[in-house]
């Protein structure tokens, strides 16, 4: 291992780019709306969507600026979160790992302190530029700190929700977890995850001795899995829901929540089935109301074109990683929603 360079000081960073008292306050309030919805409190659904990755800060806040003004349309049914993750997971360790990692596309090689700042940026900037407190990915539990002040929510994603660090600082975050399947599908290692999460812990983080107070706003997101051939199957359906709703009551955990997220091995990673199934999982919801206090939203992959590309090509809102849906459907899709989920409750 080769120690590159030192990483930028933290706390000055935090310091350079930081939320007006407004802002602060605002970000405190959208955190306090999704924890009411987890709660039951509130009736409306979380509203998970926005990019596979946030490649590039001009497309990005372009987006989440449609996405606000959406919101405005919708905001007796849903409360949107964007995604804005600017680190991203890779199977089998290659690929484009998100914004931290490459902060300039043209360049191939790794530049974290770079990265660290422009991961900070977009989230800051989005805030600015769109008033909007968005959902980023906790891929790297330490890197969380860098902008745990900025976002209103975090993901653990498929590949580490069965590790104990990321379960453990999960527990001590001031915002809602949610806690993915595994690629395996086994919905025993996402509750045991939040159970761990939920409870007061004691770790080492940034080279203390910590002690976490426990998070009562995990929630499960059901992503679709892997079968033993790697094939993707699905885990949006009635009885998918109806075996983590028992399971779930079994684990006495607190607020009791879950999300689809409907791409990934959900559409297999075919993006427009994301309409069909958030369809389908509002009409589930309106079928059997303990479903319906159950499932308190839906994820959609979704950035200004339809698909993916090539990093290199450079087409402007198009996914670098996972297909997306574009906006026209996108906006189309969610207005739907709101009138599906206006009958459900
Ligand atoms: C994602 O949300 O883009 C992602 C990588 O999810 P998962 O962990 O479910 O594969
Ligand atoms: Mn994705």
């Amino acid at each position: 291992m080769k120690f590159v360079r030192k990483l930028p000081d933290i706390e000055e960073l935090l310091a350079e780019y930081a939320l007006s008292d407004h802002q602060k306050g605002k970000r405190e309030a959208a955190i306090a709306q999704i924890r009411a919805i987890l709660e039951g409190k509130d009736s409306r659904r979380l509203l998970f969507i926005g990019p596979c990755s946030a490649d590039r800060e001009d497309a990005v806040i372009d987006y989440i600026s449609r996405l606000s003004i959406l919101q405005d349309r919708v905001k007796d049914r849903f409360l949107i979160v964007p995604r804005v993750y600017t680190s991203k997971p890779r199977t089998n360790g290659m690929g484009y790992k998100g914004i931290l990692h490459r902060p300039d596309l043209g360049c191939l090689q790794d530049d974290l302190s770079a990265g660290l700042v422009a991961a900070r940026k977009i989230h800051l900037h989005v805030i600015q530029q769109t008033g909007m407190y968005c959902v980023d990915e906790m891929l790297y539990p330490e890197f969380a700190y860098y902008i745990l002040d900025l976002i209103a929510c975090l993901t653990i994603g498929a590949r580490s929700v069965e590790n104990q660090e990321h379960r453990l600082t999960a527990s001590g975050v001031s915002v809602p977890v949610g806690m993915k399947n595994p690629m395996s599908g086994d919905l025993s290692v996402m509750l045991n995850g939040m159970l761990a999460a939920q409870m007061p812990q004691g770790m080492i983080y940034r080279g203390w001795e910590v002690r976490t107070e426990g998070n009562a706003h995990t929630f499960a997101v059901l992503r679709g899995y892997l079968d033993s051939s790697k094939k993707a199957c699905p885990n949006y359906h009635y009885e998918n829901l109806c075996q983590l709703y028992d399971q779930y009551k079994q684990s006495n955990l607190k607020n009791m929540s879950v999300i689809v997220d409907c791409n990934h091995s959900n559409s297999d990673k075919h993006y427009e089935r994301q309409i069909r199934i958030a369809k389908e999982v509002a009409d589930l919801c309106k079928e059997d109301p303990a479903l319906g206090g159950f499932v308190k939203g839906i994820m959609v992959e979704s950035y200004i074109e339809d698909g993916n590309q090539l990093v290199g090509k450079g087409i402007y809102g198009k996914s670098i990683t996972d297909p997306c849906l574009g906006w026209e459907k996108t906006e189309r899709l969610v207005l739907e929603l709101g009138e599906r989920w206006r009958i459900v409750s």
